[in-house]
């Protein structure tokens, strides 16, 4: 099964990703998860990427595609995948066709603004796992330390509120249009994103059950 998760910073995408590679056994793709991870090891692609990141500005399609394109080759992928943060341009998403990649099911998380910027500015993330909280909605136990480990949680320097209004109008600029993309495919689902988690993940299920009994893949 391969699927695309789309929209804004913050939208809950990363929240839900855990929940789809779980019930589909897909392997999870967060290019801004790999790019930071690249950023943190110095590796060429890093280093090319790390001013467009700390901008909120995109990095360019051919560095992002060349990642995503390598690991939908590991065998972790085998089964597919859930891309998260990918594509986020209309040439991205054509580079994918031109690969040969055919999309079963493009999720689009809807979310109000004012909300986005909200879930942003408190988010906080443990560096090692992924694990994202929330100051307000989802607190760690003790302030500032992962749930799990103990270790200390992080805030993206590209969640300060000035950053996160550019990535907003960058997403509605290059990202939504994809919609219409995806739509002439009919693969295209949006949902109200601004719920709870679990009603979120119902709406997701629904969507994903269904192909997934068709793709026998799960
Ligand atoms: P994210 O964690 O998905 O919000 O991504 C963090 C940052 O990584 C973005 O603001 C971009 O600078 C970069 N990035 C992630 N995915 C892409 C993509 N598909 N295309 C271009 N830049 C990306």
């Amino acid at each position: 099964m391969k699927i695309i998760l789309m929209g804004a910073p913050g939208c809950g995408k990363g929240t839900q990703s855990p929940f789809v590679t779980d019930r589909y056994g897909v392997c999870h793709l967060s290019t801004g998860d790999m790019l930071r991870d690249a950023v943190t090891k110095q590796t060429p692609n890093g280093i090319r990427a790390k001013s467009a990141m700390d901008s909120g500005a995109l990095v360019s399609d051919e560095l992002v595609f060349g990642i995503v394109k390598d690991s939908i080759e590991k065998p972790e992928c085998r089964y597919g995948y859930v891309l998260d943060g990918f594509p986020r341009t209309q040439r991205q998403a054509e580079m994918m066709d031109q690969a040969g990649e055919k999309i079963d099911a493009a999720i689009m998380f809807d979310t109000p603004d004012e909300v986005i910027l909200e879930r942003t500015g408190g988010r906080w993330i443990h560096k090692g796992s992924g694990r994202t909280y929330h100051e307000k909605y989802a607190p760690p136990k003790v302030a500032g330390k992962d749930d799990v480990t103990g270790e200390p949680l992080y805030q993206r320097p590209d969640d300060r509120r000035e950053v996160c209004v550019k990535r907003l109008e960058l997403y509605k600029k290059e990202t939504q249009p994809l919609a219409e993309y995806y739509k002439s495919q009919g693969v295209f689902t949006s949902i109200n994103a601004n719920r709870i988690v679990q009603e979120v993940r119902k709406s997701i299920a629904s969507i994903l059950d269904p192909i997934g009994v068709a793709t026998g893949l799960h």
